[in-house]
Parts: C-alpha cells; sequence; structure tokens
C-alpha cells in the first residue's frame, strides 16, 4: 500500500513530501496508522549523511506512536485499536543469545534501525515521518493507559537510552547521579533518575540552564565552569550519565566520580575523545557505553513512566514544519523534544 510521508532523497536536501510502499501485514505483523513521531538528532545525524551511512531516499524517524490498524493472522500480542509505539529497532534474527534475553540492540547478525536499513527479508526500512508502518508485532510496544501519547513518542528512544544505564548501573535511594548534557536525553534522564529515587544532580556549564534543571527535578545543579563547585563535588559521584553527542573534554568531569563510579556514555560524538587515563586510574574509575535498550526493557520502561507520571516535555509542529525544526535542533534551540503531528501530513 502506498502512504504519505517525508524523505529526504538525495544528500544535501531538505525533507520533502515522500511517497512510500508499505508492505501488508504477513502473519505476525501489525500495520499500525502513525498519530506522532519524535524528532532525534540520529534523524538529522543519519539522513544528512553525517554519518556515512545514508541509502537515499530515507525517511527518518524512530520514535513512533500510533494505533493498530490491522494485525496478521497470528498476531497475539496487540490487537486492532491498541496504542502502541515503536522506536529503534524494527527487526532482528530473534534466535541468537542477545535476541532470546531481549536485548535486541546487541542482535549478533545486527538489529534493523526502523529506517535506513534493512529489517530481516531484506527490505528497506522507511521510518516515523509517515502516516503508516507496518512491523513484526514483537516490536510495537503498547503505551500504558494514560499516557499522552504525543509526549509519550520520545520516550521510545530519548527514554530508553538513559533508563537502560540508570537501571543497569543502579541508580536508587543512596546514590548520586550526574547527568551531562540537558538536551532531550538529559531532560529525561533527570526525570528518570529522579524517580528512581537516586539524588540527581545536572552539571552544567551555563548559569541559564539552572533553573530548568530545578524544574525538571534536579536535587542540586554543580556549575561545571565554576571551580569551587567541582572542587566541592569531587569524588561523590557514582555515576555520571553523558549524553553530549558534541566534541567535549570528559575529563574534567571524571574526578568528579567517586571510587569505582562509572562514567556512561549515551551519547555519540561524530571524533574521538582525548581520554587522560590516569583520571582513570586515581580512583579506580569506570568508563562506559549504552546503546538504547531492548524491547521487553523498553515495555518496563513504559510503565515506570507511566506509574511515576514522567513524559517528555515537547514541542508539537506540523509535518511541513519539519524543515525549520531540524534546522533549530541543530542550534540546541528546543525545550526538549520536537514531536510531528503526523495527522498534518
Ligand atoms: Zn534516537
Ligand atoms: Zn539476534
Amino acid at each position: 500500500m502506498q502512504v504519505k510521508a517525508y524523505a529526504i532523497q538525495a544528500e544535501g536536501q531538505k525533507l520533502e513530501p515522500f511517497t512510500v510502499e508499505r508492505k501488508e501485514p504477513g502473519s505476525e505483523d501489525v500495520l499500525i496508522e502513525l498519530m506522532y513521531c519524535g524528532i532525534c538528532h540520529s534523524d538529522l545525524i543519519i539522513a544528512n549523511n553525517e554519518s556515512g551511512a545514508a541509502m537515499y531516499p530515507v525517511v527518518p524517524g524512530h520514535e513512533m506512536v500510533g494505533r493498530v490498524a490491522e494485525v496478521g493472522a497470528d498476531v497475539d500480542l496487540v490487537k486492532v485499536g491498541d496504542l502502541v509505539g515503536v522506536g529503534c529497532i524494527a527487526d532482528s534474527c530473534r534466535s541468537c543469545s542477545p535476541c532470546e534475553a531481549g536485548d535486541e540492540q546487541y542482535c549478533e547478525s545486527g538489529f534493523s534501525l526502523s529506517f535506513n536499513a534493512f529489517d530481516t527479508s531484506g527490505e528497506k526500512t522507511f521510518g516515523g515521518y509517515s502516516s503508516h508502518y507496518t512491523v513484526n508485532q514483537r516490536y510495537a510496544v503498547k503505551i500504558p493507559d494514560g499516557m499522552d501519547p504525543a509526549a509519550a513518542a520520545p520516550l521510545l528512544c530519548g527514554g530508553i537510552t538513559v533508563y537502560t544505564p540508570l537501571k543497569r548501573y543502579g541508580a536508587g535511594p543512596g546514590k548520586k547521579v550526574g547527568v551531562l548534557g540537558l538536551g532531550g536525553l538529559g531532560h529525561l534522564a533527570i526525570k528518570i533518575s529522579s524517580a528512581m529515587g537516586a539524588h540527581t544532580v545536572m552539571l552544567t556549564s551555563s548559569p541559564n540552564k539552572v533553573a530548568d534543571a530545578q524544574k525538571l527535578g534536579a536535587d542540586e545543579v554543580v556549575l561545571t565552569s565554576q571551580e569551587d563547585d567541582l572542587k566541592a563535588h569531587a569524588g561523590s559521584f557514582d555515576m555520571i550519565i553523558n549524553t553530549i553527542s558534541g566534541e567535549h573534554d570528559a575529563n574534567s568531569y571524571l574526578p568528579l566520580l567517586a571510587r569505582g563510579g562509572n562514567m556512561c556514555f549515551v551519547g555519540a560524538p561524530q571524533t574521538p575523545l582525548p581520554i587522560m587515563i590516569s583520571n582513570l586510574l586515581m580512583g579506580d574509575k569506570l568508563m562506559s557505553g549504552s546503546l538504547i535498550g531492548g524491547i521487553p526493557s523498553t515495555a518496563e520502561m513504559l510503565e515506570f513512566c507511566a506509574e511515576h507520571n514522567i513524559t517528555a516535555d515537547i514541542e508539537m509542529i506540523n509535518m511541513d514544519e519539519v524543515n525549520e525544526a531540524w534546522d533549530r535542533i541543530e542550534k540546541n534551540d528546543v525545550k526538549y523534544r520536537f514531536v510531528i503531528d503526523l495527522a498534518s501530513l
């Protein structure tokens, strides 16, 4: 079936209206009538070919929410009318040990990104800047009752990206968690870490972000531009979740970690970061990385967020405002996620 979408057709071009051929749902597939799609910075990196991996035409979008419109004969996890979300993972081998453990993002054959990739049947994936999406039922996660579907969309990538390491490394009562970077990921990290019960600290160089971070639930804000502030908090953090996706000097933050503390990277700077290794030796410190989260964890994260009344802070746009929104993302001018109202398509 032919459906409406927005695509970039060649490198250097803007997003423009495009028609996508969606496959009819197979026996285990669902066809979703999309309502909202969040705009993640990775959309820009991939579709503008900054990572060198664009396969044009590219329909971006991997934070989709919509209603199940059709199901295949063997679908038993969702039914027509259910509100569901699809994040980064649209397919995987389903039989390797990471897939069996529900860590599809580490599928040994490589998971299929929900856009600009190929699924396991060899078909190219086109993302959520579109009216409909067809996917195997395993990768469509139910949105809990009562959750605002538009503000839930960014949880499908942004939310799970920060939830996974916060949970894995034990954010909770008695722990001190630092959040570096106040954007789409950072604002959700503050909310989720606080809800887990950790003492949550925003680490920022800009005094004009202090009030925003407090409003989001940060217990404290450390101004990293102030030498005294850094000294006062040296050696005290159990974990720092580093959401910065641009070039930065991580060395200045490593002394903040307590002995055995962990700086976990969830953003993806496109250039190598120079690290002074003695910053790790002194105090037995760790650096780690974490990639989104698997499907069972995504469902768990959504339940956790519903229980704690957490969604993203969003600015809703119409489809024809998407190029302007992308320009604003490049300038960090959004609080904190754009979401496309796909009814405007
Ligand atoms: Zn994303
Ligand atoms: Zn697999």
